[in-house]
């Protein structure tokens, strides 16, 4: 029988949606009801894990046969200080409806995921970046509080400055050192919801890179598409865009209305090889023909797939794995380029594949996945045990050049890949609460 509380939710499956079981769910109203849920959940002799708006790819937000406190309808704001830029919120708040409250007088999330469908909590717990981490860090870099509940101490406010080694857990702590019931940020200024945008078509990895670095200093916002089916002399080509806010207004928000919505699965062989270079070729050929410069609104500058509901079931029934890791930048681009030939080789790639830099600024969390150097994110159709040798591979690729892999995109690093990529995890263990655990977690403890 559930606890109170709860109720059976059967055959979840997160972003990635991949992995799928059965959870007991609770949708609180108020935080005073976390501390009943997780002691009834305890009490039954199972663990708790509180989660946002499942955007992670893997199982990271999953507590299969266990317990899942969603938090997402503790969506209020606590306090707004519209002069310094100072938001206190529920940490089921949504970075959509944060935006819409704070743009109208002139401030902006300090650094935003690629989707705004994302909690304040989850932002915390994957200590999220965007495309301004030269500048910025990750999100943890602009949380000045946060509220969070312990079952062995209550709720307590943690900060950098009063409690370090609990904040830096809790930051890109994955939900395991407790509930995060509100989240107290930093804003940034800005001047209009429009930005300046650069596109830059490169021809291989060598001048992505050269160009990357050379927009650090003028650029807020850099980011890169590769074109991953391309091989021969356009192996390594792409598109790079860069960004810097305008500051001649007006400062409109966006809307939530998406302009598709993909109803049903599409069947697996719509992204065949044949069909993925296709649609490559013609992205990168419509991106090298459009306009070098526009003025785009911050929704089509940073949200691209939110206008598309649903985009994960592109597809097919069996899902898809997210693989990003982060090579140090002394080991250049050879890493990049030994990924993607490993890919190109089996014929496996995928039109989403992003590149970017990550800059000097040291990330807060103990298990931060951000550190200086390059980061690839590339999205691959499940097929199976196919697949899965695949990233097997570029795992050894990865771990070769010293780099790690994202937990918020994971479903199946190995254990020894993780604990090599996170140095400081036992410093982590020693701050996790003994009544919070996640599938991610139990899978990384268990070789
Ligand atoms: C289209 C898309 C683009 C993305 N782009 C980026 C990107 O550019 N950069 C980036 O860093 N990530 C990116 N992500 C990943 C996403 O930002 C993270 O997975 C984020 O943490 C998801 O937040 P969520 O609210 O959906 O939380 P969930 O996915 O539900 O949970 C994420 C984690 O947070 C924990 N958690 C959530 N709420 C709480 C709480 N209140 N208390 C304690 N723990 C909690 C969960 O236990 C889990 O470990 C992207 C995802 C998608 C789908």
């Amino acid at each position: 029988m559930a606890p109170r509380g709860y109720h059976v939710a059967r055959g979840l499956r997160p972003w990635g949606r991949v992995q799928t079981g059965d959870q007991l769910v609770a949708r609180p109203r108020f935080v005073d009801e976390i501390a009943t849920l997780v002691h009834a959940s305890r009490a039954g002799g199972l663990t708790s894990l509180c989660t946002g708006l499942g955007r992670s790819y893997g199982d990271s937000a999953l507590n299969q046969g266990q317990t899942v406190i969603d938090m997402s309808r503790l969506d209020r704001v606590l306090a707004f200080d519209a002069v310094n830029g100072v938001l206190r919120a529920e940490a089921g708040l949504g970075l959509s409806d944060v935006i819409t409250r704070i743009v109208p007088h002139g401030w902006f999330l300090p650094t935003t995921p690629g989707t705004r469908f994302v909690t304040l909590g989850g932002a915390v717990a994957n200590d999220v970046h965007g495309k301004n981490h030269g500048r910025a860090g990750t999100f943890g870099a602009s949380v000045r509080r946060i509220g969070l509940w312990r079952s062995d101490r209550g709720e307590v406010e943690i900060s950098p400055d009063l409690t370090p080694e609990l904040f830096c857990a809790t930051v890109g702590g994955l939900g395991l050192t407790g509930a995060i019931l509100w989240v107290e940020i930093q804003l940034a200024r800005i001047g209009s919801s429009r930005l300046d945008v650069e596109t830059i078509p490169f021809g291989n990895l060598d001048q992505f890179l050269q160009i990357a670095l050379e927009s650090e200093a003028g650029h807020e916002h850099t980011v890169a598409w590769v074109d991953c089916s391309s091989r021969g002399p356009g192996f390594g080509r792409g598109v790079f865009t860069r960004a810097n806010w305008r500051d001649d207004g007006p400062l409109t928000v966006h809307t939530d209305r998406r302009r598709l919505t993909l109803p049903v699965d599409l069947p697996g062989f719509a992204l065949n090889g044949l069909s993925l270079a296709a649609l490559n070729a013609l992205i990168h050929a419509r991106q090298t023909t459009r306009p070098r410069r526009e003025i785009c609104h911050y929704a089509q500058a940073f949200y691209p797939l939110d206008a598309i509901g649903a985009w994960n079931r592109l597809y097919g029934p069996r899902g898809f794995f997210q693989f990003q890791c982060v090579t140090p930048l002394g080991a250049g681009m050879q890493p990049v380029a030994d990924l993607l030939a490993a890919i190109s080789a089996v014929g496996q790639g995928s039109f989403l594949v992003v590149l970017k830099t990550f800059g000097e600024r040291a990330s807060p969390g103990l298990l931060s996945f951000p550190r200086r150097g390059v980061t690839l994110a590339i999205d691959v159709a499940n097929r199976g045990e196919r697949t899965l040798a695949l990233l097997s591979r570029l795992d050894r690729i990865v771990m070769a050049a010293g780099g790690r892999l994202y937990p918020a995109k994971d479903g199946r690093m190995p254990p020894a890949m993780f604990r090599a990529g996170y140095p400081e995890l036992p410093r982590f263990i020693g701050q996790i609460d003994p009544a919070f655990s996640s599938s991610f977690w139990r899978r990384m403890c268990h070789d």
